[in-house]
């Protein structure tokens, strides 16, 4: 369903990345991982044609993604920015219904939406009301999701959607992302820094180091059959705190 070709992006002298291809298909989750400033949000923004590449292309089901399309593109992508994005000044109910009364959807079909997305992402009636400020960062992402959601899109970009998030409601979280992308059949492409996230959550995990893919493929294979030392030094940095504890890996 998209298709990148040989796309890059430089900020100045610096290659936010490289030369790149990657292939997402359809009702698949793929998770970009890496190391901080690897390039993974440059990567999502690109798809999300926020930025424009210096090289490349971009096809989103056989359609360019570009200045003349990304409007309509747009609109078949839910995105979640990192650190959530949500506008202070406005409820939760504004923030998830913002798109949705801009393009003049009937305000009982809005209003159905809202309450079906309220009960998958599991957010109490009552906090619709709310403003991000008075929100959990649990809640904050709850509501993050609802507005990515809302459309409908056919595809999900998600950068580090649990990002802030303690570790027990991070994984409370990430049991419900998991049956929520599996229930809707989407195509999602996450971000996070977190191997064990990426492993749960990805079919294909595509693992960046400075503007480049080293190697993508399920955990599984990255595990088994690394492409280079950094991989391996990756799992193990992810990992040895706990094996260090354990006594040992699986
Ligand atoms: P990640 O999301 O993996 O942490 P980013 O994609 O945000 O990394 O950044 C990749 C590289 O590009 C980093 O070196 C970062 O400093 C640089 N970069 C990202 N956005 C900008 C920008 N708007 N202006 C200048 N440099 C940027
Ligand atoms: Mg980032």
């Amino acid at each position: 369903m998209l298709e990148l070709t040989q796309i890059s992006k430089h900020y100045g002298d610096n290659a936010a990345l490289l030369p790149t291809d990657l292939r997402v298909e359809r009702a698949t989750t793929v998770v970009l991982i890496g190391p901080s400033g690897c390039g993974k949000s440059t990567l999502l923004r690109l798809i999300a044609g926020l930025i424009t590449a210096d090289s490349g292309s971009i096809h989103f089901d056989g359609t360019p993604v570009e200045a003349a399309t990304i409007r309509q593109l747009r609109q078949r992508m839910g995105y979640v920015i990192q650190e959530g994005g949500l506008f202070p000044h406005l409820s939760a109910r504004a923030n998830v219904t913002l798109m949705a009364r801009y393009l003049r959807r009937d305000p009982q079909w809005i209003d159905a939406r809202l309450s079906q997305l309220r009960e998958l992402v599991q957010l109490p009636a009552d906090l619709l009301e709310s403003f991000p400020a008075q929100l959990s960062g649990g809640q904050r992402q709850r509501v993050s999701l609802m507005r990515a959601l809302m459309l409908d899109p056919e595809l999900l970009l998600l950068d580090e959607p649990l990002g802030a998030l303690d570790p027990m409601i991070r994984y409370q979280l990430q049991k419900e992302l998991k049956l929520i992308f599996a229930q809707l059949g989407k195509t999602v492409i996450l971000v996070t820094h977190d191997l064990a996230e990426a492993a749960y959550l990805g079919h294909t995990l595509v693992l960046i180091k400075d503007g480049r893919i080293v190697q993508s493929g399920p955990f599984e294979a990255l595990s088994r059959q690394p492409a280079e030392a950094f991989v391996e030094e990756f799992i193990h940095a992810q990992r040895g705190p706990l094996e260090a504890l354990t006594g040992g890996g699986t």
